[in-house]
């Protein structure tokens, strides 16, 4: 049987990347700096559309807000519009009011402009720890049917290494659920590791992340990959930062779309709303 596998885009900008304190990149300065995001999230689009792939597309609030267009030539292509909250805030930084708010808000937001009922969600920066999972039921609350945004691996500013590795139903009082699909990792000499989205995907070769997939399919289970609109934009503004976080943004954003058109025509993949049947 093949294994039909979650193919997800965060629909942010070049710039919204966590835990980097430059007053360039500040949410009140988000308005003065370059777009980049119709352009490369319509190529995303147009590659998924080649190989006949309908995806989960987490929308930024913020962006909604200003491209409205965007999410509905999004929608209109038969993709899933979930949310990525609004401001891009990581979750354990938040109290439970402001999450709530956040969340509130991208919701409202979302389901405004393609008047249909938001069911998924992801934080940023994989932001649900040990110390933020209370998010969760607050999630669930709000009607949202499934999260995905625990990164069971090691992670400089998230991570849950203890976390269950698969798709699976949280069950809280009276009733309520929600599902969970954690980030995809591989068991490698004992530890998690991440492969397949973000900076992990562009930094390892494409015969691994294949080994990788195929090894979680034959238990049956599905991986996900996820991406950003930034992440095949060879041309996007640089921003100043340490050694390793550089790398880490910026590393093999040119074999990222080949890699990408290689990974849809090895596998087959759908939206997560598909793959839990929701
Ligand atoms: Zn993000």
């Amino acid at each position: 049987m093949t294994i039909l596998n979650a193919f997800t885009v965060d629909v942010e900008e070049w710039f919204h990347i966590c835990e980097v304190d430059k007053e360039e990149i500040k949410f009140e300065n988000w308005d003065k700096l370059e777009s980049r995001v119709t352009g490369n999230t319509l190529k995303l689009m147009e590659i998924l559309r080649e190989n006949n792939v309908k995806a989960t597309f987490f929308f930024l609030g913020w962006i909604a807000e200003r491209y409205p267009e965007l999410v509905l030539k999004v929608k209109k292509e038969g993709h899933e519009i979930a949310t990525h909250g609004y401001a891009h805030k990581l979750i354990y930084k938040q109290s439970p009011e402001e999450f709530t708010k956040d969340l509130e808000k991208s919701i409202d937001v979302i389901e405004g402009i393609a008047k249909e009922k938001v069911i998924g969600y992801r934080g940023a920066g994989f932001s649900i720890k040990k110390e933020s999972l209370w998010a969760l039921k607050i999630i669930a609350e709000r009607g949202l049917k499934y999260d995905t945004t625990i990164f069971p691996a090691k992670r400089g500013h998230g991570g849950l290494q203890t976390f269950r590795l698969y798709p699976h139903l949280i069950n809280f009082e009276n009733d309520l659920k929600l599902w969970e699909f954690p980030i995809s990792v591989v068991n490698i000499l004992g530890k998690n590791i991440p492969f397949s989205g973000g900076g992990y995907l562009r930094l390892f070769p494409y015969w691994f992340i294949k080994q990788a997939i195929q090894r979680i399919n034959r238990k049956g289970q599905a991986v996900m990959i996820y991406i950003h609109p930034r992440e095949i934009d060879v041309e996007q503004p640089r921003i100043k930062l340490p050694l390793y976080r550089k790398f880490k943004y910026y590393v093999n954003l040119k074999t990222t779309e080949s890699k990408i058109r290689a990974l849809l025509s090895d596998f087959k993949f759908t939206s997560i709303k598909e793959i839990l049947s929701l």
